[in-house]
């Protein structure tokens, strides 16, 4: 198994804006964006959190697109804020044919028999996932196909892109069993001591090169058996 992820290559951080919420009243639409500055250094971007979400409208006048930054607020909508209010809470993501609306992946991951996933979501679709809550591993744990099922339902219906990782070359970093690793735990969605490092899944792509940064260092998976992935 060759890892090219081990040759240097980790994904930067892209400026740009994923659309959250989106819906159209009276042909302006208004669409929900968290920003990506990606200006380097920026935590919140490399993390993947981002900035706001910052409302946006946009109306089309002779043919040209205008846009209108609004803010973190929606308001400014022409005596329909009252009903606009329940409507934004019911609103769902639509995705109209031949749209592209990028979506915050998810990376979930088959360790062992079950299926884990860390995202830092809002206090509504947390409640929810509740159930599924590991508290001591600080991590979601699909138990079987079935839930896992039922979880990439949950997740593209809440407007995620959740992405099952089977080959976890790329997403092992080890640290020296004497240095602090909160930090790195706190984005990782598994770990275990072999030998004399920690070795750590990060959740996600942003995260192994944060690790890194802090000392961590790529792990190839060559040699290791799945089985020594249950953490
Ligand atoms: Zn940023």
């Amino acid at each position: 198994m060759q890892l090219k992820l081990f040759e240097g290559g980790e994904e930067p951080v892209r400026p740009g804006k994923v659309v959250i919420k989106s819906f159209s009243i009276a042909s302006v639409t208004y669409q929900l964006k968290k920003v990506f500055c990606g200006k380097p250094g920026c935590t919140r971007c490399a993390l993947g959190i981002g900035h706001g979400p910052y409302w946006y409208s946009y109306r089309k006048e002779n043919k040209k697109t205008i846009s209108k930054y609004i803010g973190k607020v929606l308001k400014g909508i022409s005596g329909k804020n009252a009903t606009l209010q329940k409507f934004d809470v019911k609103v769902e993501r639509t995705e109209k044919p031949g749209e592209k609306i990028e979506r915050i992946k998810i990376n979930i991951f088959k360790l062992g028999e079950i299926y884990c996933f860390k995202h830092f979501f809002d206090k509504e679709i947390f409640e929810e996932l509740s159930k599924c809550y590991n508290h001591k591993k600080y991590r979601f744990e699909l138990k079987n196909t079935e839930e896992l099922d039922k979880g990439l339902r949950y997740l593209k219906h809440k407007g995620f892109e959740p992405v099952l990782i089977e080959d976890l070359s790329g997403y092992m970093v080890k640290l020296d069993i004497y240095r602090k690793y909160a930090d790195i735990l706190k984005k990782a969605v598994g770990w275990r001591i072999k030998g004399k490092d920690r070795i750590f899944i990060m959740k996600d792509l942003a995260s192994v090169a944060e690790a890194i940064e802090k000392g961590a260092k790529k792990v190839s998976t060559v040699g290791i058996m799945p089985s020594q992935l249950v953490m």
